[in-house]
């Protein structure tokens, strides 16, 4: 039996240049790893650990070389971020000695889940950037089976960069896409000569550009002077999408003028975006500036994309997990396209993709693609109490329990355990998955949830204890006055555009009176603690209000007695009475509504909470 390829280069740097060809050559590719699942991961177990036979983290685990799975699994610890803490900090503070993988790292992804506040750094090595190329080439063979003809057309997508950072060591230190949409291999493919399905309607030098006012205004426009040729739209997140259709919202008479005079608003003063995009505009077009006026002005934005882009036939953007709050805003500005989520990924690595993306994006499943990484799962039922914290005693439990990829039971939920080649062991990713089938031998997964993250609006993911500290922070400021907040629990507003936290506090004032806060304590000291409680919440959170991808933090006060009435509603529904507890964040709608409508006052944050880039010990020189 021949076997199937491992190696990204099987299919990529294909020059003959036959769509057709490299398309079944993508679904072949599929076919085979999925049909191989299990021997694959053997490879891919056996390749990394071969590779990295004898770096410190392997060795002082006992390892001693040895390259089967058996041994691995006996032996490596499955662990958090947390414990590998101690060995990503050496890493950052410039120890280049092979500790995690023996190849170089070649920078740090800074993810968006958080530790003590910060992003988590992922170790990266210059070859998983092949990696997630065969994973990107993978996705519209795939769609071209169900949209034919694709690249006849172009992709409006909005892709942006972010800020990038030094560790003290001096390896960069930023998001996973930032590097991605960076390197050449995104650079040299973007453009329909290379590959036509690169072909998007946005120039690289507005992508690149850091300016975040700039780069969306300039992808805008160049999506619009080219809105007939659009044969599909999206951005990464749902959020993304929706925050460039506010912003041509706003924007549009703007963009309008530009279109109709064949001239750049003078606040698009980078030069390389002005002259990317003036390659595309060439000369005025009345024509289309009045057309776009007309609709932009019609009042409703219900249907906009098919209105401004009618060609389109899909809107691209990932609606699961915490996403799918946005789906009805999307089928409002769409009438109803289909929203594909076509992968599922991380900054650890890349995971899988969609190979029935005009499915109900409620049924949307992932495959893993087993070249990736070696994947293993831990079932729900036997996670830590579900704290996501490892110890020793807890730890043997849990190596004994993961299972690998061509295990898992159908219907079953585990968490996601992955061991890269960039020198992750078995480390748990935090994401829950459900097994929905199989491709052949791999199992397709929808998306459950994040573990443990309670509010999340755009990259965001805000946990239990994040939000326990960021309370008693913002409820210190009312200490002063004689109160304290005895209950609360939150949940996000995505009425609002861009969505926002909303915490709804059950306040105690010694004096036992009833509650009338407007007297009582002045509307600036509550302002003043939702500004504490922005301050205390984890950089991605200050990061996404100070870019405004995140509205400003509500507090809703609420009559005495409502939380009572919480748990009466939840005895009502069968919670049992010694084991309820308040919930942190409240999803289910007849409970917002029950909270709504005991609010006695509300109060926004007026201030965007202190968020500069990299990591706040690394900006105080101190980091140990
Ligand atoms: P980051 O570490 O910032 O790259 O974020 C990676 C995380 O984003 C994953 O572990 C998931 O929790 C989430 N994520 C990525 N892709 C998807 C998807 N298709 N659906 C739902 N959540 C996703």
């Amino acid at each position: 039996m021949p076997q199937a390829p491992i190696q990204y280069n099987n299919i990529q740097n294909d020059d003959d240049d036959n769509y057709d060809n490299n398309n079944k050559k993508a679904l072949k590719y599929i076919e085979d790893v999925t049909s191989k699942a299990d021997e694959i991961q053997e490879r891919v177990i056996e390749e990394i650990l071969k590779s990295s036979a004898h770096v410190e983290y392997l060795e002082r685990h006992g390892l001693n070389g040895r390259t089967d799975r058996d041994t691995f699994k006996e032996v490596i610890p499955v662990v958090n971020y947390e414990d590998l803490k101690p060995e990503i900090d050496r890493i950052a503070n410039g120890d280049s000695s092979p500790i995690l993988c023996s190849k170089p790292i070649s920078e740090f992804l800074t993810s968006s889940g958080t530790s003590g506040g910060e992003r988590k750094l992922m170790p990266t090595i210059e070859e998983e950037l092949g990696r997630r190329t065969l994973l990107y080439s993978l996705l519209m063979p795939v769609m071209d089976q169900f949209v034919p003809n694709l690249h006849e057309g172009k992709g409006m997508y909005f892709l942006f960069i972010k800020s990038e950072t030094k560790t003290p060591g001096g390896l960069v230190a930023r998001p996973v896409l930032t590097s991605y949409y960076k390197s050449s291999h995104f650079n040299n493919n973007n453009s329909s000569h290379k590959n036509p399905h690169k072909n998007y309607t946005s120039p690289n030098e507005t992508i690149l550009c850091l300016d975040s006012f700039q780069s969306m205004y300039s992808q805008l426009l160049s999506g619009l002077l080219q809105s007939h040729q659009v044969l599909r739209v999206g951005a990464v997140f749902a959020s993304g999408f929706i925050r460039a259709i506010k912003f041509l919202e706003k924007f549009w008479a703007d963009l309008c003028r530009d279109i109709r005079t064949g001239t750049i608003d003078p606040k698009i003063s980078d030069t390389s975006v002005r002259e990317a995009v003036m390659r595309i505009m060439k000369r005025p077009n009345p024509k289309l500036a009045s057309c776009i006026e007309g609709e932009c002005m019609k009042g409703s934005w219900k249907g906009i994309i098919t209105r401004l882009w009618p060609n389109t036939k899909y809107v691209d953007v990932i609606v699961t997990g915490t996403m799918a709050q946005y789906i009805p805003i999307l089928d409002y500005y769409s009438n109803g396209l289909p929203l594909v989520c076509t992968m599922y990924a991380s900054s650890e690595c890349y995971f899988g993709i969609n190979l029935n993306p005009l499915c109900d994006p409620e049924k949307v499943s992932y495959t893993l693609i087993p070249t990736m990484a070696y994947f293993e799962f831990l079932p729900l039922n036997k996670m830590n109490g579900g704290n996501g914290h490892s110890n020793n005693s807890n730890n043997q439990l849990v190596k004994e329990d993961l299972v690998d990829l061509v295990d898992v039971e159908l219907g079953q939920e585990y968490e996601l355990v992955v061991t890269t080649y960039a020198g992750l062991y078995r480390y748990r990713v935090g994401d829950i998955l459900r097994v929905a089938g199989f491709k052949n031998k791999a199992p397709q997964f929808n998306f459950v949830c994040r573990k443990n993250v309670v509010l999340s609006i755009d990259s965001d993911k805000t946990d239990e204890v994040e939000l326990q500290n960021a309370v008693k922070s913002g409820a210190n400021h009312l200490k002063q006055f004689g109160a304290t907040v005895t209950e609360y629990t939150s949940c996000v507003d995505t009425s609002t555009i861009p969505g926002h936290y909303v915490l709804f506090w059950e306040i105690n004032t010694h004096t036992k009176q009833t509650l009338n806060t407007d007297k009582n304590i002045s509307s600036s000291v509550f302002k003043e603690c939702c500004h504490a409680v922005e301050e205390s919440l984890n950089s991605v959170y200050r990061q996404g209000r100070v870019s405004e991808s995140i509205g400003p933090l509500e507090i809703k006060i609420v009559e005495n007695g409502t939380f009572d009435k919480l748990m009466d509603f939840a005895l009502s529904q069968g919670a049992s009475i010694n084991q309820y507890k308040t919930p942190r964040c409240v999803k289910y709608a007849p409970i917002v509504e029950l909270l709504n409508s005991k609010v006695v006052c509300s109060y926004f944050s007026e201030k965007c909470p202190k968020w500069v880039p990299g990591h706040k010990r690394w900006c105080n020189n101190n980091f140990e």
